[in-house]
């Protein structure tokens, strides 16, 4: 899903929050849980404001990895940032993917491969074992330096084959306990998602320490 190009010279910097991502599907989430604490403000994709290269992620956490994008948006833009670094950790393959999420298999970004990858990792493996859980940390960083940091979990187990077809990465073989277990968080529509993922929980804690500085 490509995103619309935006004239930077069109916005309120001071009501501007640049989302550090080119996926659409967590611009769309961030923005809906954000944009209920901060309502103020217009949330854009930095692939929306030019054509920047990524930063490495060469951090070992998630949390220092989304500082990482997010300074690299500031430095760019001079706009507030906010990033996101989140991925799967599953128990029996001792937390991997882990922040190699997104190139497990070697491409950044190829969900079916990553996927496929996965399963192939875990063939073999007890269902009562295959425990696993989201993880997200949010960076939020103002210009002049200011980091303020939310984190989230999201508990589940990893199924045997690819089920729904909402979300993204790995979604479709991810049986949330939330939803007891019986549900991908790709069978359901984002606002279900949203009010039981990783992200929605790091974007709330990052809301409420954002809340105690006022
Ligand atoms: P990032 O964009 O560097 O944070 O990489 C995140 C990667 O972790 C994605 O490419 C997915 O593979 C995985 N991931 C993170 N959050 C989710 C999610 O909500 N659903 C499915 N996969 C996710």
């Amino acid at each position: 899903m490509a995103l619309e190009k935006i004239d930077a010279a069109a916005l309120d910097p001071a009501r501007t929050v640049v989302v550090a991502t080119g996926n659409a599907h967590k611009l769309v989430e961030i923005e809906e849980i954000l944009g209920r604490a901060l309502p103020e403000m217009t949330f854009v994709a930095l692939s929306q404001l030019g054509d920047f290269e990524d930063p490495e992620e060469t951090g070992t956490t998630f949390a220092e990895n989304a500082i990482i994008k997010a300074e690299a948006a500031v430095a760019a833009t001079g706009l507030t940032a906010v990033a996101d670094d989140s991925g799967l950790m599953v128990d029996p393959l001792g937390g991997e993917p882990g922040v190699y999420s997104a190139r497990y298999a070697g491409v950044h970004g190829d969900d079916a491969a990553n996927n496929a990858k996965l399963l192939a990792k875990l063939e073999g493996v007890e269902d009562a074992v295959r425990t696993a859980r989201f993880v997200s940390s949010i960076a939020f960083i103002e210009p002049d330096g200011l980091v303020t940091m939310g984190e989230g979990t999201c508990e589940g187990v990893v199924g045997h084959a690819e089920r729904g077809t909402h979300g993204f990465g790995y979604d479709p073989l991810f049986y949330a306990d939330a939803f007891d277990g019986k549900l991908t968080t790709a069978e359901v529509p984002s606002e279900q998602k949203d009010a039981i993922s990783h992200r929605g929980e790091a974007l709330c804690a990052f809301i409420r320490e954002f809340e105690k500085r006022d």
